[in-house]
């Protein structure tokens, strides 16, 4: 199970694993990781892979930003009544 992306696992992928990748366009590199691209799952190369997870981590912490930012706000309004 180790190196899933290295070596003797990728002999068994059709052309040791390489190929296209569809979200760079790049050519002869090695499409081992599988990612979810518009609903649809396909196999891209581990550097868009590195970007999508940078992207995701980027909105995770600005999503999280943005609700700490909205829940103060919420408390506000729900406090206003009572008040
Ligand atoms: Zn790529």
């Amino acid at each position: 199970m180790s190196k899933a992306h290295r070596g003797t696992g990728v002999r068994k992928e059709p052309n040791h694993g390489r190929g296209k990748c569809p979200r760079c366009g790049k050519d002869n590199i090695k499409t081992l990781y599988e990612q979810e691209i518009d609903g649809q799952k396909v196999k891209i190369c581990k550097y868009c892979k590195a970007t999508l997870k940078n992207i995701a981590q980027k909105q995770a912490r600005s999503g999280k930003a943005a609700a700490a930012k909205a829940a103060p706000a919420a408390e506000a309004t729900a406090e206003a009544p009572q008040a």
